[in-house]
């Protein structure tokens, strides 16, 4: 390394705090509300990453339709070269159900205590928070980050009222520390669902647009997804 020269610090400064985010999801498929959404929150945050985490055998909801390696191989043909969006495969390598609460503290475990970890939960995931293992323990690690979504219903359930009258602000962009606040996120509208996305395929139909085209190319290969399936 060159001389630094007489005006260089002595010290270098302390590196700021990095600021993660994580998107979970059964992504079956991953489409563009999930891809879009997480851009449009690492973009206006200034996320350093934004983990999509693909869970393996969500604990509330059904069997996902097609295998994790599958999802799996989806998500990464959908985030390839599109930094800051990454995806972090752990909960499928572990053969328990995948709690965000044990996700969440390996992923601080791993991280500086300043770090801000920011959990993305659409709408309708964040209103069945309740329903979730250690729920009232996310946020000693995350803050959270609810995405509007287009088809929702307008109501909190009781549960969440405290909690939102406690924890909430009103800008995202003033959530401070690494962790315990929670904020609603403005992003594109886009009324789409790996619901709708799995019907139309299975009746025939074109996924074109909904998906990325590298994922579309997937499931052709595949032929994931079809009535057949
Ligand atoms: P399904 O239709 O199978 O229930 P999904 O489309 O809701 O799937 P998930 O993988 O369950 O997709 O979603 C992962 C996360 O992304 C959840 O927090 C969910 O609320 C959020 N999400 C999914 N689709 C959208 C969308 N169109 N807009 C905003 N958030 C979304």
């Amino acid at each position: 390394m060159g001389d630094l020269g007489p005006s260089a610090p002595m010290t270098a400064s302390a590196p700021r705090s990095r600021r993660i985010g994580i998107l979970g999801g059964t992504f079956d498929p991953v489409h563009v509300g999930h891809l879009r959404g997480a851009l449009e929150v690492a973009e206006s945050l200034a996320l350093d990453e934004l983990r999509l985490v693909p869970s393996a055998r969500p604990p509330h909801r059904d069997t996902p339709q097609v295998s994790a390696n599958d999802r799996l191989a989806m998500v990464e043909c959908a985030v390839a070269g599109v930094a800051p969006l990454v995806v972090d495969a752990r909960e499928l390598q572990r053969d328990k159900p995948s709690y965000t609460i044990d996700t969440l503290e390996l992923m601080r475990a791993e991280l500086a205590a300043e770090d801000q970890v920011f959990l993305l939960l659409g709408w309708d995931a964040f209103c069945g928070l309740p329903t979730w293992h250690r729920w009232e323990e996310l946020l000693q690690h995350c803050h959270i980050l609810v995405l509007q979504r287009p088809d929702a219903d307008s109501e909190p359930p009781d549960a969440l009222r405290n909690l939102l009258a406690a924890r909430s602000v009103s800008d995202p962009l003033a959530l401070k520390g690494p962790s315990g606040q929670i904020a609603f996120v403005w992003q594109t509208p886009l009324a789409v669902s790996a619901t709708q996305i799995r019907q139309l395929l299975a009746s025939g139909k074109s996924v074109r647009f909904l998906v990325p085209d590298a994922v579309l190319a997937y499931i052709d290969a595949h032929g994931l997804y079809r009535a057949s399936n």
